[in-house]
């Protein structure tokens, strides 16, 4: 997508912290962090939004969560950490590219669920 952020980030014309690259996902620190450890974790894939997750491109899903997994160990979350994705206009999604906010480093507070 020509004129999207995170598509902009993986291709490496806007600069970005890199905590992790592989050949589906790519993963940076966030610019403005809730948390001490706050990384986004997003597929090299353009997808726009989780709701168009399907069955040709769940797989780049698969693999986001496993890059959570090696980066959580990466950056000593030994006890725990918090995944979200926002979706859509109503779940508050600012970045239209599908990406996961991994974020830990700190007892996280209040949750919706
Ligand atoms: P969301 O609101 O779920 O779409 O998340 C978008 C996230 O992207 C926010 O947490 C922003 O702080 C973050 N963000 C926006 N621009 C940049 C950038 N250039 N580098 C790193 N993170 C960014
Ligand atoms: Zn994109």
């Amino acid at each position: 997508m020509d004129n999207c952020l995170f598509c902009k980030i993986i291709k490496g014309e806007i600069p970005s912290t890199k905590v992790y690259e592989d050949e589906a996902v790519y993963a940076f620190r966030d610019i403005n962090p809730q948390a001490p450890v706050h990384i986004l974790v997003v597929p090299k894939q353009h997808i726009a939004s989780a709701d168009e997750i399907d069955g040709n491109n769940s797989g780049c899903v698969a693999k986001c969560f496993e890059a959570i997994a090696k980066i959580a160990k990466d950056e000593g979350l030994k006890n725990g950490y918090r995944v979200i994705n926002n979706c859509g206009e109503d779940g508050g999604q600012t970045v239209k590219h599908l990406h996961f906010h991994l974020l830990g480093g700190v007892k996280l507070g209040e949750k919706m669920l």
